[in-house]
C-alpha cells in the first residue's frame, strides 16, 4: 500500500494549491480568497488599464478600513470631510460594482478591518489559500489557512488570474508549552516570541505555532498571535485547526452549512500536521514563564517583560542591534537602566487587527471598570459587529465612563492613515502591531502592549503591570 510521507499543515495546503512549478522551488498557487480594501486602488487601476476585469469575483471580497474616519460615521459618506479620502472610499465601491464583487462599505454592518472581518464572517476557513494587499494578512492563518500578504503588482496578478507565483518558504515551528499565568495574554506571547527570535528570525519561513499554550488560546487569541508573524519576518503564520476553530466558524455567514459543513469538517480534520512531520527549524518557549510584555524601542523585537528595565545598548552584543537600540532610545527619549514602569504615557489607544476583537475589549473594560483614564484615550473596535456586540454587553459605557472616546471601526491610529494620529513627541500605549518611528504619526512614540496593559497605563498615566490592578 502507498504511504505518503508525513506532512505539515503548510505542506498539505501548499501541495493542494500548486498549479505549476518552475525553477525547482517556485510555484504558481491557486488562491481561494482574495481580500481587497480601500488602499487597493493601484491594483484595480492597473487591471482596468489592461482592459481586464476580476477573474473570480465570487472569491474576491472588498472592505473599507485603512482610510475610513472613526468619527462622524453616522453620516456615512457625507461625513467624510476630506474629498481625497471620500474619493478612495467611493473608488473601492465603484471597483467592486464594476467587477461584481462583494463589498462591505462604510454603512455596511459587516464593515471592519479586513483581518477582523474575514474570520468574523466565516470567509477565512481552514485549508484555504488567502491573499490580501496588506502585510498583516498572516492573521488568517489562525484558522489553519495559508494567508499571504502581497504587494500591489501581485494583487493585480491575482485579480486578473486568481493565481500567484511564490517561492516555496521553509517551515518553522514555534512551540509554546505550559500554561500562561493569569494576566498574560496572546499579545504577550507573540511579543515574547519576537523578542526571542528577532524581526528577521522567521524570514523566508512560514511559522506554525504549536504547544499547549497555543492550543489553550481562544480563536481570537490565535488571531492576535498569527497577526504579528510578519513582525518576525515570516511569510505567514498558522495554527492547526481543531475544535476551537470549528466551534468558532459554526454558523458564521460564509461558513458551510448542513451537508457542506460535514464535508468541510472531514477535510479540515485531515489538515493538522502529521505527528512525525519535520520542520526546517524549531523554536521552543516556556509559556508558564511569560509575563506581560511592552516594547521600549522602535522595532517589535525591542520588547521586554513589564517588570524589567530599559536595556543598555552597550550590553547588546550584535552590533547592528546595538546601533538600532541607540537610535531607538534617542527617538523614544528613554534612558538605559530606567524601570519600564517609570515611563509616563500621553495617550492610550485600543483597536486594530491585532487587538480590536470583542475579547480584547472585554479584557480592557475589566481593568477600566470603576476607574478613570488620566490621559486622552480612545477605542476603535476592529469591526462594526464588534462595536455592536460591545454595546450590547455595555462595554461602551465602561469605556465612556472611564473617559475613553468610543469611536467607529477602522484601522484608526494603527497607521494613522485616516488622520487619527498621535501628536509629535507624545507617547502612546497602543494595542497595535508596529512601533516604527512615525508609525502613529510624525514624531509619535509607540509602546506596544496588550489591551489590558493599555487600560492599566491609561488609568495610571504610566506603564503599569496590569496584574497589580486586577
Ligand atoms: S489595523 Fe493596522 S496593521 Fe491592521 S490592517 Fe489596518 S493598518 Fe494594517
Amino acid at each position: 500500500m502507498f504511504m505518503s510521507s508525513p506532512r505539515t499543515l503548510f505542506d498539505k495546503i501548499w501541495d493542494r494549491h500548486v498549479v505549476v512549478t518552475r525553477n525547482g522551488n517556485e510555484a504558481l498557487l491557486y488562491i481561494d480568497r482574495n481580500y481587497v480594501h480601500d488602499g487597493s486602488f493601484h491594483a484595480f487601476g492597473a487591471l482596468a488599464k489592461e482592459g481586464r476585469k476580476v477573474r473570480k469575483p465570487r472569491q474576491t471580497f472588498a472592505v473599507v478600513d485603512h482610510y475610513v474616519p472613526t468619527l462622524g460615521r453616522e453620516q456615512g459618506l457625507a461625513g467624510i470631510a476630506d474629498p481625497e479620502v471620500r474619493g478612495m472610499i467611493e473608488l473601492l465601491e465603484h471597483n467592486a460594482k464594476v467587477n461584481g464583487i462583494a463589498h462591505f462599505g462604510i454603512d455596511d454592518p459587516r464593515q471592519g478591518i479586513v483581518h477582523v472581518v474575514g474570520p468574523e464572517l466565516g470567509l477565512t476557513q481552514p485549508g484555504l489559500t488567502i491573499t490580501c494587499g496588506d502585510s498583516h494578512t498572516s492573521t488568517h492563518g489562525a484558522l489553519g489557512a495559508l494567508a499571504i500578504g502581497i504587494g500591489a503588482s501581485q494583487s493585480k496578478q491575482i485579480l486578473a488570474t486568481q493565481c500567484l507565483w511564490q517561492k516555496k518558504p521553509r517551515t518553522l515551528r514555534v512551540t509554546v508549552d505550559g500554561a500562561l499565568a493569569p494576566g498574560v495574554s496572546a499579545k504577550d506571547v507573540i511579543l515574547a516570541i519576537i523578542a526571542e527570535i528577532g524581526t528577521a528570525g522567521a524570514t523566508g519561513h512560514v511559522i506554525e505555532y504549536a504547544g499547549a499554550a497555543i492550543r489553550a488560546l481562544s480563536m481570537q487569541g490565535r488571531l492576535t498571535v498569527c497577526n504579528m508573524s510578519i513582525e518576525a519576518g515570516a511569510r505567514a503564520g498558522m495554527v492547526v485547526p481543531d475544535d476551537t476553530t470549528f466551534q468558532y466558524l459554526a454558523g458564521r455567514e460564509y461558513a458551510p452549512r448542513r451537508a457542506d459543513w460535514d464535508k468541510a469538517l472531514e477535510f479540515w480534520r485531515s489538515l493538522p500536521t502529521d505527528e512525525s512531520a519535520s520542520f526546517d527549524r524549531e523554536v521552543h518557549l516556556d509559556g508558564a514563564r511569560l509575563e506581560p510584555m511592552i516594547t521600549w524601542g522602535t522595532s517589535p523585537e525591542e520588547a521586554a517583560p513589564v517588570g524589567g528595565l530599559v536595556p543598555d545598548p552597550q550590553k547588546i552584543i550584535d552590533l547592528d542591534k546595538r546601533a538600532h537600540s541607540v537610535q531607538a532610545l534617542a527617538y523614544m527619549d528613554l534612558k538605559p537602566g530606567m524601570p519600564l514602569t517609570d515611563i509616563k504615557i500621553d495617550r492610550a489607544f485600543i483597536g486594530t487587527c491585532t487587538n480590536g476583537r470583542i475579547e480584547d475589549l472585554r479584557a480592557a473594560a475589566a481593568v477600566l471598570k470603576g476607574r478613570k483614564a488620566v490621559v486622552p484615550a480612545w477605542v476603535s473596535p476592529g469591526s462594526t459587529a464588534v462595536m455592536r456586540q460591545a454595546e450590547v454587553e455595555g462595554l461602551d459605557r465602561i469605556f465612556r465612563d472611564a473617559g475613553f472616546e468610543w469611536r467607529a471601526s477602522g484601522c484608526s491610529s494603527c497607521a494613522a492613515m485616516n488622520g487619527d494620529s498621535v501628536p509629535a513627541g507624545m507617547r502612546c500605549a497602543s494595542t497595535s502591531n508596529r512601533n516604527f518611528e512615525g508609525r502613529q504619526g510624525k514624531g509619535a512614540r509607540t509602546h506596544l502592549m496588550s489591551p489590558a496593559m493599555v487600560a492599566a497605563a491609561a488609568v495610571t498615566g504610566k506603564i503599569t503591570d496590569v496584574r497589580k490592578l486586577v
